[in-house]
């Protein structure tokens, strides 16, 4: 060892794409958590002491030159142990390098002296006058109490129907927390981080709440970093990203809207929020709420095999009535439903109910909402006399339609050549089912020329003040009919907003993925909530309708029924007999080039070293390794891509798996790479 006296062998770990962490020598008086500045190759870069190199392995690595550390990030907190084993479980985790995930903790500028910051308009909002406490209900009482009296690490899941007082839960529970001298931290889903939602914890916490979001310019998010990690803010609130914000004496996390499937990062480090979090609040030894109306299967699951601890809220608060569903069969079957559409000219899409429905609305000056699904960007192909999709016969997930005749499984690679008349009922002739929000707007407005009507999809909602716009209009009631896509079926809370249509369910059913049953009940219980929240006793309830091909779908009649215990049985029996999460674990595997050959020759080469592991290690026997298909959407960004599905038991061979695959990506072609996905939520 050649280190200089009072120096010492550290493991950093870099801000680079490696698997391993490196050594570097350093004085003595560093500490474990420290940032640094270290050379790499003939660049600085960005780094974080991970551990003392152990003397046995110097030795062996002694052959090398070790380098020296550059100099320290003095302003950077440490990284305690204990969040530095957390940092480590979702490097493991997620076979992803440790140096680049650490980078996350930390604010994307400088620190800036104090004075001459000119106020923002969160921190505007967060001055509002305080809203007063309201007195729990029953129902809110006692979840409240329950969880209040856990100590340490356990995971809530609080399961509770739409406006049954969710939020007012958190809230008392997080100023429990701040009674106890802890902070706490709150996580939603970007599209929820409404100013609705923002106004609701600044009127209670005023200055103690921080908010963290992707709107905000990279100094406002500094500043907000810094306000929490100085301990000037106890309360965090914020998109995913805020969970590595080392908030110093964490005593509560609470995750709302759980199974929102943004909670999973889909791009670089693909980690699931969620989990997470869950695995966060047990190495700080904290108690954590994840809260929905429509919990994931995979939580429900752990509830139900007492994991998490299941809390239950079935009413809605001040007696307001839940909404009334009811789902129209677009199949033209009766005639008398036929004439009326040709009598008042209505499109295809739009049933003769929801019509009357819209008209009775606006003449008592009421707001409407119509959703369209419009995430079916592959096309799959419905026959519109029986509504029947093909499936693939190996994974019961939707077949894709690719050029004009060819359907293919995108998990097995299953294909087929397109019938033209349907096989399930030998008579109509299946077709894609194409809508768009432009079309369905251009239509309504033929039909009521008198409506005010506004869309809110990605196309015309690109900002936030864009969003804030569009909620001031609604809310003084200036529009009438809002069009959108799920983008606004989420969070928000309009009191006028009376009837809800869902325009096409199908589309939403017919995705090439497993979850796609569970995605399409969740937007129906989501939905219905926006209708009628505000509705007084006695009132009409908020009415839903859901148009579709498939009345007799046994998902839409649960959802219907507004049953989610039935609904979670229903589809827990389907993927336990295909091994899909929860009932097993999946890893995706995507590989992709810049040509086509290139692509396939890597796809090739993955599934080839896949299998002789498999040869090779009895652990990994019973993954089950689908593919190579083509990616659903197999171009994308010049890249042509391919996937590879894998199903296991348990996580660990998988994950295990995962990392073994990623150490041998250099058997690859050039240009090309395999990108690991472990628990993934985005198969397209
Ligand atoms: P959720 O998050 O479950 O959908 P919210 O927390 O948004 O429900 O509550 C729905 C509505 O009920 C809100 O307008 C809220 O202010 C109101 N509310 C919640 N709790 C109470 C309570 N204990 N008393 C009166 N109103 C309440
Ligand atoms: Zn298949």
């Amino acid at each position: 060892m050649s280190s200089e006296p009072g120096n010492q062998l550290w493991q950093v770990a870099v801000n680079a794409p490696l698997n391993q962490v490196l050594t570097y020598e350093g004085s003595s008086d560093l500490l474990v958590g420290q940032s640094v500045i270290v050379p790499l190759g003939k660049r600085k870069v960005d780094g974080v002491i991970v551990g003392i190199q152990p003397p046995e392995k110097s030795e062996k690595e002694s052959k090398f030159k070790i380098k020296s550390i550059l100099e320290t990030h003095p302003e950077r907190p440490l990284i305690d142990e204990k969040k530095l084993s957390w940092l480590s479980w979702i490097a493991n985790y997620y076979c992803y390098p440790l140096g680049q995930i650490m980078q996350l903790s930390f604010p994307p500028l400088k620190k800036k002296g104090r004075g001459s910051r000119k106020k923002s308009i969160i921190q505007e909002n967060l001055s509002a006058t305080p809203d007063s406490w309201l007195p729990l209900t029953e129902e809110q009482q006692k979840v409240f109490g329950d969880i209040q009296a856990s100590k340490g690490f356990s995971t809530h899941l609080l399961f509770g129907v739409t406006g049954s007082g969710k939020t007012e839960v958190y809230l008392k529970l997080l100023q429990e927390t701040l009674n106890s001298g802890k902070t706490g931290l709150v996580l939603v889903p970007e599209i929820s981080l409404t100013p609705q939602l923002i106004q609701r914890f600044a009127q209670r916490f005023g200055d103690q709440a921080a908010v963290i979001h992707s709107q905000l310019t990279e100094r406002e998010k500094t500043d907000q970093w810094w306000s929490v990690v100085d301990g000037r803010k106890q309360i965090l609130i914020g998109a995913r990203s805020a969970l590595f914000c080392p908030i110093p004496n964490l005593g509560m996390i609470v995750l709302d809207e759980e199974h929102e499937p943004s909670f999973k990062q889909d791009e670089k480090l693909k980690y699931h929020a969620r989990d997470a979090a869950v695995m966060l609040a047990h190495k700080l030894d904290c108690p954590i709420v994840l809260g929905s109306a429509t919990p994931s299967l995979e939580s429900w699951e752990n509830a139900q095999k007492g994991r998490y601890q299941l809390h239950t809220m079935s009413r809605r608060v001040a007696d307001r009535a839940m909404p009334e569903i009811s789902i129209v069969d677009l199949k033209e079957k009766k005639e008398e439903d036929a004439e009326k559409k040709k009598k008042n000219d209505l499109p295809f899409w739009l049933s003769p109910k929801l019509f009357e429905a819209l008209k009775e609305n606006l003449a008592n000056e009421k707001q409407a909402a119509l959703f369209l699904n419009r995430r079916g960007i592959a096309q799959t192909l419905t026959c519109p006399a029986c509504g029947d999709t093909r499936e693939c016969p190996n994974c019961a997930i939707s077949l894709t339609l690719h050029g004009h005749n060819h359907l293919v499984c995108h998990y097995c690679d299953y294909h087929e050549t397109k019938q033209d008349i349907c096989s399930a009922c030998g008579d109509g002739q299946p077709e894609p089912l194409g809508l768009g929000t432009e079309r369905v707007e251009e239509d309504l407005q033929k039909l009521f020329p008198e409506a005010c009507i506004a869309r809110a999809d990605r196309d015309e909602i690109q900002s936030r003040e864009q969003l804030e716009e569009l909620i001031e209009r609604m809310e003084s009631g200036e529009i009438d009919f809002l069009i959108g896509t799920q983008m606004i079926a989420k969070g928000l809370d309009f009191p006028k907003l009376h009837l809800v249509g869902l325009v096409l369910a199908d589309v939403g059913f017919h995705l090439p993925d497993f979850r796609a049953g569970e995605r399409i009940f969740q937007l129906i219980t989501q939905v219905s909530g926006r209708a009628g929240r505000h509705v007084k006793p006695g009132e009409a309830p908020g009415q839903v309708i859901v148009q579709t091909y498939n009345p007799d779908h046994p998902i839409l009649q649960l959802a219907l029924q507004g049953d989610f215990s039935a609904f979670a049985e229903y589809e827990l029996s389907f993927r336990q007999g295909l091994g899909y999460p929860p009932c097993g674990r999946m890893a995706l595997f995507r590989i992709q080039a810049p040509e086509q050959k290139l692509a396939q020759d890597a796809a090739s080469t993955v599934k080839l070293i896949s299998e002789k592991l498999q040869a090779k290690f009895s652990k990994y026997q019973e993954l089950k390794i689908l593919g190579p298909a083509e990616a659903p959407m197999f171009k994308l960004r010049n890249q042509y891509r391919f996937q590879m599905i894998i199903k296991g038991p348990s996580p660990w061979e998988l994950v295990q798996f995962c990392q073994h695959i990623s150490e041998n990506t250099d058997k690859l072609p050039k240009k090309s790479r395999v990108i690991i996905d472990v628990d993934p939520m985005n198969v397209l």
